[in-house]
């Protein structure tokens, strides 16, 4: 399987799937698909992230 995990930044068109808010956190999933939450889904979900073994590629809560 070929790796083309890229790392674009966040931007302001990144919006959370859950709220609609601006991304803060990027979670690839092992299938291939992406997930993007604002801070307060990203917590609300890291554990289920780490659950089905998503990775997390871009994470800008710290910088809020
Ligand atoms: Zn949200």
């Amino acid at each position: 399987m070929p790796e083309t995990l890229t790392n674009p930044p966040l931007t302001a068109a990144d919006r959370c799937d859950r709220c609609g808010a601006g991304a803060r956190v990027r979670a690839l999933l092992p299938g291939g698909g992406e997930l993007l939450f604002c801070g307060h889904h990203a917590n609300e979900h890291e554990e289920r992230l780490r659950e089905v073994k998503a990775t997390i590629v871009a994470d800008e809560r710290a910088a809020v």
